[in-house]
């Protein structure tokens, strides 16, 4: 299964300083981190097994970067279990691999197992059609297991679309807690800018992070990303010692978020 992309052992650099905004994720991980490193002494005062969260939300505002984030915060190994790709392959075999996959984390235990596009395991439950009765098994499978584990697995499940999950899966019990992640407020935004404008030395007194925000709403974390990295790309081939204000507004006049991308591609 590692052969095959299903499941693989990520090297990760990300930090929660990396990641703008998400003002109630962030602390909330903070503490599981303390919980973790300090595990027997949490144990003994009564605290119980951190066991995961759940991530949902818009693409590109951040998912994946907490995902990674929280592996670096933990200091533990993160392995990714793609079920998007442990769905695509054949049917039969879904079961077996995610078994396997679990399998493995709970070898490599403690650790974080990041489960990306979790909803795709679970497409077809109940509906009687092809693949129904393995996906319900599957999801079985996977809540017993998330329900009783004993291993120090921390499970991270992201998802774009919470309403194709089981609402069994997002009760009480399965994950800690349940996170909504959606476009970045403009507050958010000054900070995204302010992360990856630092984050490539680009950040100066002349660069007005407020009026940035204001000017790009509906961008996704990732959106304002391909700003940044645009306006710098086209201050270097212009031979342009610094990067103003004035680029970066005018990237961003010529750009669209992600988000009208796709409604006019729907319309
Ligand atoms: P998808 O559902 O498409 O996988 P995602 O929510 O997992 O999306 P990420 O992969 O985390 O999105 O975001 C893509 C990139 O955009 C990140 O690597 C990061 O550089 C940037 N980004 C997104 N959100 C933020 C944020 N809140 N703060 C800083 N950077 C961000």
């Amino acid at each position: 299964i590692k052969k095959s992309g299903i499941l693989e052992m990520l090297t990760v650099r990300e930090k929660l300083e990396d990641i703008g905004g998400l003002g109630k994720l962030k602390p909330w991980l903070q503490q599981k981190s303390l919980v973790l490193s300090n595990w027997p002494e949490a144990r003994a005062f009564g605290v119980e097994p951190p066991k995961g969260v759940m991530i949902v939300g818009m693409p590109g505002c951040g998912k994946s970067l907490t995902a990674k984030a929280t592996a670096a915060l933990f200091n533990l190994p993160l392995l990714k279990l793609d079920m998007g790709s442990l769905m695509g392959k054949y049917v039969g075999e879904s079961e077996g691999n995610m078994r396997r996959a679990i399998q493995v984390a709970e070898a490599v235990s403690p650790c974080v197992l990041w489960v990306d596009e979790v909803e795709k395991a679970f497409v077809g439950i109940g509906s009687g059609g092809e693949g129904s009765e393995v996906a319900t098994r599957l999801f079985g499978y996977f809540l017993t297991w998330m329900q009783d584990k004993t291993k120090q697995v921390f499970v991270i499940a992201t998802a774009n679309d919470i309403s194709a999950l089981p609402p069994e899966l997002l009760r009480k019990g399965r994950f800690d807690e349940i996170f909504y992640v959606d476009f970045p407020t403009e507050t958010e935004r000054v900070e995204i800018f302010r992360v990856h404008l630092e984050r490539r030395n680009r950040l100066s007194a002349q660069i007005q992070l407020e009026e940035l925000a204001q000017k790009t709403q509906g961008y996704s974390g990732a959106d304002i990303e391909a700003v940044v990295k645009e306006a710098i790309e086209k201050a270097f081939v212009q031979n342009c010692a610094t990067l103003d204000n004035a680029r970066l507004l005018r990237v961003i006049n010529n750009t669209h978020p992600l988000r009208e991308v796709m409604k006019k591609k729907v319309q």
